[in-house]
């Protein structure tokens, strides 16, 4: 078996005990129903890693791919074209210059942290829409937004502020072909739980009020099992599948 197969299968076991851990441990509605391994997902993470490595994670069975560069991504994407299931997120800081490829290339986008990029990204899937001669109504082309929040509110780190969540989110949902799918964060490192518990409670208030959201997507290699004890459903893991990045 080659190395990037054994690693997936072992994030899968950890993923699996996380969730068992939960069933355990809550008290929760959702622990004692069906909060199963298959309610997870992995996003793997290929920033920096060659296409040929993508590739051998997909014939592993491994179907979500996570990028944080556009222009590499972009060269990917095209180079793995003949691979049909494969789905791409974009999870990286977003210049709005960037939104026109981003629409183009993606299925997901976790790191939409302002109007500005959400409505360029709404208006270029449209435009691209129609040039591909699909109809404006077809409703099953839609792009999946995830809200990224600053939820250690560290200065160097994007994501919006907590407090002006909600009024993201509503700008997202009257956007005619994006979907407000949920949240994502990248907790700070050493600052204990309070982080994930405020995720877990915002991804709650957001669901509450909107039926498409269903992701919230936290956790990666070093803090997954964390991540999922705090409602994560889909963790994105990049080193602990295709090894360090230089
Ligand atoms: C790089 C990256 C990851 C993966 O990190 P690992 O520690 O390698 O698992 C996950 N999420 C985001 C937003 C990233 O930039």
């Amino acid at each position: 078996m080659n190395e990037i197969k054994k690693n997936i299968e072992k994030i899968k076991q950890q993923i699996d005990q996380a969730c068992h851990a939960v069933v355990i441990n809550n008290q929760d509605s959702r622990a004692s129903s069906n909060y199963r391994q298959d309610s997870v997902t992995l996003l793997a993470v290929s920033k920096t890693k060659p296409a040929s490595a993508v590739e051998q994670a997909y014939l592993a069975g491994q179907r979500d791919f996570g990028e944080n560069y556009l222009q590499e991504a972009v060269e990917k994407i095209a180079q793995l074209s003949h691979l049909p299931e494969i789905s791409w997120h974009f999870i990286g800081p977003i210049q709005s210059n960037k939104t026109k490829q981003i629409a183009k290339n993606f299925t997901w986008v976790h790191s939409v942290d302002r109007a500005k990029v959400a409505i360029r990204l709404n208006a270029h899937l449209n435009e691209y829409l129609s040039e591909i001669n699909q109809p404006h109504n077809c409703q099953d082309i839609s792009l999946n937004i995830c809200l990224q929040v600053n939820i250690s509110e560290e200065s160097s780190k994007s994501g919006i502020m907590a407090s002006e969540l909600f009024s993201l989110a509503e700008v997202v949902d009257n956007c005619d072909k994006l979907t407000l799918r949920g949240l994502m964060a990248i907790p700070e490192k050493n600052t204990g739980l309070a982080s994930y518990e405020k995720m877990q409670h915002l991804f709650k208030k957001l669901q509450a009020q909107y039926p498409t959201v269903d992701t919230l997507s936290m956790g990666m290699s070093n803090d997954l099992s964390i991540a999922i004890a705090h409602g994560s459903t889909m963790v994105r893991v990049g080193s602990a599948i295709f090894g360090e990045r230089n």
